[in-house]
């Protein structure tokens, strides 16, 4: 786990923990016995730390955080604290990466050597957390309380090399940095030997002018951003204690500023939220000899809203596309717009000229399918048309090669069909993108029925390559997101007809956390697009439950945003959307339509339906194995449907209210108006009563007790 040996007169030990050397339990043992070898071995003058395989350090292990390991000895402070005070000189040897607990292991040293493209950063803010080992008391220190609480607040990931004027290295190299580590270690070795005493970041004073109304400047902007949580403004005290109390007492502040963090629900929503990501990457069953296949060259069918996204998502990690478009002016849109994109990203300074003429290069565009024949992939993004999908299959089958990938971005169609269309269905999949498909991060990975194994694997190889958090889902109407939008916002609408009105549902939800309200998404979506929905739904279930506000809404000319008008006026110029009296009118008509007496409906009434709504089809997406595990559905929603990332997603936060406490809601709200219960709309999930009748959480769920 770690390794120790001599090199010139330096001690060198080896992080080794794969896969990201995290500060466990069992590594801090070892590195606090190879710490002591060092400073007992009369042949070591100096010591060197460097990780193992592709980085230093990626932190404190986040899977320990709520055991008793977290607080075992030796402790990350206790370990820290040995190095820094440690007479021989430690230097860190920094490559690939050094995050959270690792970096702050290196501010512990005496000095820093590190690659230039190391990538450092205290992540611990999006976890809820302050860096808890010396991170927000050393690196003022060493680089300034302003970059500092810069680098802490944002919690931003940055080259070494974009530091290089901080002062947080001593020195850079383009090469592996072991042996200019080793280098540095024995001339501080020889300073020390001539009596000059080591450079430790707890025994310099941190400077800053004006510090009172710095601190509470950035309190305050804090305070503004941060929506409520309690990890921002902490991280700004603790970065303040740097500059007003002693070294060791800021060090005890920030430690219990961590641990009492670590407390909160917030903390535990986060941390869920990023080791579900990490989980929805592995594929269960997946056999081992599921290759994935290499993909260099692509192609995009239709050059639309979502046909530019994806094609700018392929050039942005590198990949030439060609966008094929069926005329030529609709070919000249979809470039165009691509270039647009690219430009502003340019002039708002996001892209360098260099990046951008790349970036352009890479999409081609054609208007036959002469590039499918070398294509490693293709995505489709065409018309949601399932015979206009059919041309499109049909044509794909019979121009690119054995074992290209050919996938479709449809929204709700049925995967299984269009593989259908082709000789090769086990080479079909989907690659739902979310829109605008460069810079959303979601993306479901659409298994069918055929799908093979290797190509799912390509997907999710792809996936990772183009920064996206892939989630699997099996194939169902509107895959696991879309199927769940359907009865949230099937119950925004019983609440209006029952008595609330559009912005204070919207206003009760995004106070709970969401990015948006439904009536909000619904405008920016276009309303005409969920009346085409709803008239498909409508043709294969004619008694289906819905408020016919979300019809009448269409008929008066309400289509969204785009025309200025839906559930709330657009004033140009004005970025609040303003409630209108003419759907209020309609919604209130609505309610006297339907014999109703509306009535004053709480903020948590509103939350309630609308998360339970969530979390019962969640639970019967889980039990109909569309989604392999509960965490799954929970990245579908914090990734591409802004739910509250620090409410960790709709399963969890049902887990922890309790599965019974969530039965015996849903029970309470089937009481509800006549006219609603034909729908059944609350009949709980097998799989919710079974685990709340067994005490359990969907966290606990596991396929196999299905079987
Ligand atoms: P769009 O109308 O913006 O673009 C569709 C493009 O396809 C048009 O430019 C059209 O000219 C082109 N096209 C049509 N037939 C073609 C053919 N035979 N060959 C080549 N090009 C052809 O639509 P969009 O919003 O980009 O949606 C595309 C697909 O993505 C749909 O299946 C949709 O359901 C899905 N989708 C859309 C969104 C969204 O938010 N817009 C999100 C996820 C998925």
């Amino acid at each position: 786990m770690s390794h120790y040996q001599l090199k010139d007169g330096v001690a060198v030990i080896v992080l080794d923990n794969p896969p990201v050397n995290a500060l466990a339990l069992a590594l801090r043992l070892r590195l606090a016995d190879a710490v002591h070898s060092a400073l007992n071995d009369p042949e070591a003058n100096a010591v060197v730390l460097t990780g193992a395989g592709r980085g230093f350090c990626g932190g404190g292990d986040i899977t320990e955080f709520d055991l008793p390991a977290l607080s075992q000895a030796p402790t990350l402070m206790a370990l820290f604290s040995l190095i820094e005070r440690s007479p021989k000189p430690v230097v860190a040897a920094l490559h690939g990466n050094a995050l959270g607990g690792g970096l702050e292991l290196a501010l512990a040293c005496h000095a820093r050597v590190a690659q230039s493209k190391t990538q450092v950063g205290l992540p611990e803010v999006h976890l809820g957390l302050v860096p808890g080992a010396g991170g927000t008391q050393r690196l003022p220190r060493l680089v300034g309380p302003e970059l500092a609480l810069n680098l802490v607040l944002q919690g931003r990931t940055c080259s070494a090399q974009s530091l290089s004027e901080s002062g947080l290295f001593d020195r850079l190299t383009d090469a592996a940095p072991l042996d200019s580590a080793v280098q540095l270690a024995r001339e501080l070795a020889a300073e020390v030997a001539r009596g000059r005493s080591l450079k430790r970041a707890g025994e310099l004073t941190p400077k800053l002018p004006n510090a009172q109304a710095f601190f509470a400047y950035a309190r305050a902007t804090a305070k503004a951003q941060s929506r409520g949580l309690p990890a921002p403004v902490a991280c700004v005290d603790c970065v303040e204690y740097s500059v007003t109390l002693p070294f060791q007492e800021g060090l005890d502040r920030e430690f219990d500023t961590f641990w009492r963090l670590r407390g909160t629900p917030e903390f535990a929503g986060l941390r869920h939220a990023f080791l579900a990501e990490r989980k929805a990457s592995e594929v269960a069953g997946l056999p081992t000899e599921a290759k994935p296949r290499p993909v260099e060259r692509t192609v995009v069918i239709g050059g639309g809203t979502m046909g530019s996204g994806i094609a700018m998502s392929l050039a942005n990690a590198g990949l030439p596309v060609t966008m094929i478009e069926r005329e030529q002016p609709a070919l000249d849109r979809g470039l165009a717009s691509v270039r647009d994109t690219y430009l502003g990203a340019l002039k708002k300074g996001r892209l360098s000229e260099q990046q951008f003429e790349q970036r352009v290069a890479l999409i081609n565009g054609a208007l036959d399918y002469e590039a499918v024949k070398e294509a490693d992939l293709v995505i489709e993004a065409v018309f949601e048309d399932l015979d206009i999908k059919r041309q499109v299959f049909e044509q794909l089958d019979a121009a690119a090669r054995p074992g290209a990938l050919l996938a479709t971005n449809t929204s709700m169609l049925d995967v299984n069909r269009i593989a259908a269309f082709t000789n090769r269905p086990e080479d079909v999949i989907g690659l739902h993108f979310f829109s605008p498909a460069h810079v959303m991060k979601l993306l479901e990975v659409v298994r069918g029925e055929r799908t093979s194994p290797a190509v799912l694997a390509t997907a999710m190889n792809l996936a990772r390559r183009i920064g996206k958090t892939a989630v699997v889902s099996g194939v169902c109407e509107g895959f696991i997101g879309n199927r769940m939008l359907q009865p949230y916002l099937m119950q925004a609408g019983l609440l209006l007809d029952e008595g609330a009105l559009p912005h204070q549902i919207d206003r009760a939800i995004e106070k709970w956390g969401m990015a948006m309200g439904p009536f909000r998404v619904s405008d920016m979506a276009g309303n005409d697009l969920g009346a085409k929905i709803r008239e498909q739904r409508l043709a294969e279930q004619p008694d289906l439950v819905y408020s016919r506000s979300f019809d009448t809404i269409v008929a008066i000319g309400r289509s969204g945003q785009k025309v200025g008008r839906g559930w709330y006026d657009y004033v140009p110029g004005q970025r609040a959307p303003v409630p209108s009296e003419e759907v209020i009118a309609a919604v209130v008509a609505e309610s006297e339509r339907l014999g109703l007496k509306r009535r004053a409906i709480s903020d948590e009434e509103i939350v309630d339906r609308l998360l339970l709504a969530l979390v019962n089809e969640g639970a019967k997406i889980l039990e109909e194995g569309i989604a392999q595990r509960a965490s799954d559905v929970d990245v579908v929603y914090t990734a591409g449907y802004g739910f509250p990332r620090w409410r960790g997603g709709p399963m969890f936060e049902a887990d922890q209210r309790g599965l019974g406490d969530v039965l015996a809601t849903m029970q309470r709200f089937s009481d509800g108006p006549a006219y609603q219960r034909c729908a059944d709309f609350w009949r709980p999930a097998g799989l919710l009563c079974r685990l709340a009748g067994q005490g359990q959480s969907f966290a606990t769920f596991n396929h196999s007790e299905l079987s």
